[in-house]
């Protein structure tokens, strides 16, 4: 069973630009599927008509079978990384963390567990009542990690998460994914430029080029390929 699929999903931008063309695509429950290309090839846009942040001009998304195309992001069960990061600047670590689940009237007491054992799964208890400005790239993006994490949601996506960190750092957080993935089994959906990143996260990678799919297969095969 397919946890996303995408159906003949296009995207044509207000001027004109065709960034997604006829992509057919279906990710597999509990899958982690790397899409890689290079800079404007039509990843990111990719993700967002998944996430719901970009309109899809033509065809259908959808998850767990239900067609997405016009349901609001909020309800999609999905959670984003960003490579900003995008945390509430003037929210702490803790509120930041609980935020999606307040506004979802998730009870009190089950926020400050399930925020707590996130921040323990994360290793940055100890930042819970800083502010993001104090925070240093990498715990920006654990705390950014924590928050999509702490939703439960059927489908992580990751939209380029490392890519403002430095090389070390970029490393260990892709050991942390990777690891994160193997203990949740959720379908993730993950976004890089950096072939060395799709290589080493992707079960399945996809390969684009000018919006459209050159070549899907498991890091293996592609390696062997010429
Ligand atoms: P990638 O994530 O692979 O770098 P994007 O999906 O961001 O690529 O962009 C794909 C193409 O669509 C690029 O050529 C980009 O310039 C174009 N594009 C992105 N956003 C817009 C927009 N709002 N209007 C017009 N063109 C856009
Ligand atoms: P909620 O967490 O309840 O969605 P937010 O204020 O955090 O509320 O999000 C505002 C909007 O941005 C919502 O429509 C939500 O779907 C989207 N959004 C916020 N964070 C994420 C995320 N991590 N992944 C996907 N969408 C998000």
């Amino acid at each position: 069973m397919a946890t996303v699929s995408f159906r003949n999903v296009n995207k044509v931008y207000p001027d004109g630009f065709h960034a997604v063309h006829d992509l057919n695509l279906e990710v597999k429950e509990g899958e982690f599927l790397v899409l890689v290309g290079p800079s404007g090839c039509g990843k990111s846009t990719t993700l967002r008509m998944l996430a719901g942040l970009e309109e899809i001009s033509s065809g259908e998304i959808a998850i767990e079978d239900r067609v997405v195309n016009a349901i609001e992001p909020g309800d999609r069960d999905i959670a984003m990384v960003f490579q900003n990061y995008a945390l509430y600047p003037h929210m702490s670590v803790r509120e930041n963390l609980a935020f999606g689940l307040k506004m979802r009237r998730t009870p009190k007491q089950e926020i400050a567990e399930r925020t707590a054992e996130v921040a323990s799964t994360l290793g940055i208890e100890s930042l819970l009542d800083r502010r993001p400005r104090e925070l240093s790239g990498g715990q920006r993006q654990r705390v950014a990690l924590g928050r999509a994490i702490v939703r439960q949601p059927k489908v992580f996506l990751f939209d380029e998460p490392l890519s403002n960190l430095d090389a070390k750092l970029r490393v260990q957080m892709r050991a942390e994914i990777a690891s994160l993935h193997h203990r949740l089994k959720t379908t993730m959906v993950y976004v890089t430029h950096d072939q060395v990143e799709a290589m080493t996260l992707g079960e399945r990678i996809v390969i684009m080029n000018h919006g459209r799919i050159q070549q899907a297969a498991a890091p293996l095969e592609l390696y062997r390929r010429p």
